[in-house]
């Protein structure tokens, strides 16, 4: 064993990834799994995917990086886009979620600046994660990823997610905005009423308030939709996205409509590698290929299909307390914590995560099988018969 260089940040890692095709990777002693995780909801189209592969290889044969001084022809593709995929008028490109998060609560905060607010301030929920930069982690509703990390960021009120009331009591004169996900991720994938972003859209249009949307985990087709508020019928005013954007290459983006798509201003925000040549050529052919290939319909009818597999096998199973879930963003909510099936799984060649502590969390790939899908099914209803 030799000393690893790099920070305790990831606790200790036992398994080395090496190569990877479809939904299948492989560790350096050629053990293959199937991966119900995506590297976190980010290789939507899985691994070694052609048009994604090409595109990587041929912008890198012609230009990797150019500043943003200059005009950038995949940056200006890729924008249009997803403007026209998601209903917003303009985007910002950044290099991670964090970063586009932090697009967006600085236009709340110039928003709410241009309105006469010298304080303003944003809510967010509990159990929401936004990112580990200082702003983002402000904003975060854990106080275990916060601690040790004060003084944090002013200008964030923590309500419960899922309660309208809650929004209206916790706001100010000087409130400018609410940032919820459409699905909690991170927090134990919690699916909100079916119209509770309706009722916020409502709410904020009443209070002249920004509706910032986190959908860097559930954009990107996920869902069964391109972005979770589409089931909604809705547009927030500010979404960002980043995991699956890029399958695999770093890149985040906050999108934006109406007053709050102008409120960047030369000057006001950049990044030197956002959106550079490279990565957008990467993105927009992932994108490209989601929409080709049909993904996200897929990632609908099958997430529904696998929810129902796992209602069907686990309803009468005591540890379970709940399955739940939009596409292929599952989570099975147990009664104690299941850690220990992260490594149980792997056991049995099926990479998947636990989050929250309690709730094991599946993201598979958009691009998995009938197969595929029944063989995660069935090996998680395995692994939590085996746990009673
Ligand atoms: C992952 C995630 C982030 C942070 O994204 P990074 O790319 O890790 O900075 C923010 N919000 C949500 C909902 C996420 O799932």
């Amino acid at each position: 064993m030799t000393v690893s260089a790099l920070m305790n940040t990831y606790g200790e890692r036992t398994t080395t990834l090496t190569k990877g095709d479809g939904a299948y990777v492989w560790d350096s002693e050629g053990k293959r799994y199937l991966d119900a995780l995506s590297g976190i909801a980010v290789c939507g189209l899985g691994y070694n995917h052609p048009a994604v592969t090409r595109a990587i290889c041929e912008q890198a044969e012609k230009l990797i990086h150019c500043s943003n001084l200059y005009l950038i022809e995949p940056q200006q593709a890729l924008g249009a886009l997803l403007v026209k995929l998601s209903g917003m008028d303009k985007v910002f490109f950044s290099n991670s979620g964090a970063e586009a998060n932090e697009a967006a609560l600085k236009i709340a905060r110039k928003y709410g600046q241009s309105k006469g607010i010298s304080n303003p301030e944003v809510i967010t929920t509990v159990s929401s994660f936004h990112g580990r930069t200082m702003a983002t982690l402000s904003a975060t509703g854990n106080d275990k990823v916060k601690a040790g990390f004060e003084p944090l960021v002013e200008g964030f009120t923590h309500v419960t997610y899922n309660d309208l009331e809650a929004i209206r009591k916790a706001s100010t004169a000087n409130t400018v905005a609410v940032m919820v996900e459409p699905i909690q991720g991170e927090g134990g994938v919690n699916v909100p009423a079916s119209d509770y972003l309706n009722q916020l859209r409502a709410l904020c249009d009443e209070k002249g308030w920004l509706l910032i949307l986190d959908e860097i985990q559930t954009g990107n087709g996920r869902t069964g939709k391109f972005f979770a508020y589409q089931h909604n019928g809705i547009l927030p005013d500010v979404v960002t996205t980043a995991k699956g954007l890029g399958n695999g290459v770093p890149i985040g983006a906050c999108l934006a409509q109406g007053q709050a798509a102008e409120v960047l201003q030369p000057g006001n925000h950049g990044s030197t590698y956002g959106g550079n040549p490279l990565v957008c050529n990467a993105a927009l052919a992932a994108t490209q290929a989601l929409i080709d290939e049909q993904l996200i319909e897929r990632a609908a009818s099958l997430g529904n299909s696998m929810l129902e597999a796992f209602k069907t096998a686990l309803t009468n199973t005591a540890i379970v307390k709940d399955i739940r879930g939009k596409g292929l963003m599952i989570g099975i909510e147990l009664s104690k914590p299941c850690g220990e099936l992260v490594a149980a799984a792997k056991e049995k060649n099926l990479l998947i995560n636990v989050t929250a502590g309690n709730t094991v969390r599946l993201l598979p790939p958009l691009i998995i099988s009938d197969a595929q899908a029944s063989e995660i099914v069935s090996t998680v209803v395995d692994l939590i018969l085996e746990l009673q």
